[in-house]
Order: structure tokens, then sequence, then C-alpha cells
């Protein structure tokens, strides 16, 4: 499936089935994207590939050690290595395509504003989940 920034000039792909969604609550999300929660998802490494622009690509990193990849053209938030794990963070909003993924899971629910309002469906987690069992969680069988 393809993703594009607002401006386009970023394009990525990810192969395979797109795993299912989670939003992210905390005060470093709510700040970077403006939102009450961002939508994204985990993929691993070796199914991601920039498509065009990966130069457009600018980076900010907090002391805390919390990044962001924006595009610097549109200032689009775009995928995002996960610390130095061999996992890439996707902004669902920036994918092209509808194969039914869904929103599993809210993290950092603790941290949520308080004029967000968390639906009950899906697992709820106070903080980040263990990074490895949460990929897991969010992965979809091959269609
Ligand atoms: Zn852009
Ligand atoms: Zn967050």
């Amino acid at each position: 499936m393809i993703g594009k920034c607002l401006c386009g000039e970023i394009e990525f792909e990810i192969e395979g089935t797109i795993p299912n969604l989670f939003q992210c609550h905390c005060s470093l999300c709510r700040k970077q994207g403006g939102v009450a929660s961002n939508a994204g998802t985990i993929v691993h490494e070796s199914k991601f590939s920039w498509k065009s622009g990966a130069n457009k690509v600018a980076y900010y990193k907090k002391d805390t050690g919390f990044s962001s990849n924006f595009c610097s053209s549109c200032g689009s938030p775009v995928p995002n290595q996960l610390g130095d794990t061999n996992k890439i963070w996707i902004p669902a909003g920036l994918l092209e395509g509808d194969e039914g993924q869904q929103i599993v899971a809210h993290i950092y629910t603790k941290s949520k504003a308080g004029w967000d309002n968390i639906p009950d469906s899906g697992q709820h987690f106070d903080e980040m989940p263990d990074i490895e069992t949460f990929y897991n969680m969010l992965q979809r069988p091959e269609r």
C-alpha cells in the first residue's frame, strides 16, 4: 500500500497486509500533531520503502528521546524508526488505501487530555506496552 504526505512529495510503500492501528494519547504526540491522539501502525523495516521524497524528510528529536519525522514542505508527520528497533511507525492518515484495518488499541491513556474521549473499544494501555508484544498484536494474516 502507498502512503503520501499532504503535498505528495514524500511517498512510501508498505509491502503485504497493513496491520491494525492504534492511537497514542501521550502529551508529545498531542503537540506533534495538534490533535487529541494520532493514529498509526507499526511495520517491520523489511516491509517498508521510501518511493520518493526521502530527501524531504526533516527530523526533530527531543532531549527525552521522543523523535518525529515530518515533510519539510508540508509538515505532515511521516514514517519514523522506533528508537533503535527494526520497527517503523506509520502515520495511518497518510495511507492511501483501505484494507479494513481497524483501531485495536489505545496507548498512553494515562496522559490523555481532559477533552479527549477514548472509546471503550480496543485494548487500553496506561503507557507504552512491550514493543514486540504490541507489534505482534497489531499484525494481521497476509491476505
Ligand atoms: Zn509533504
Ligand atoms: Zn504518543
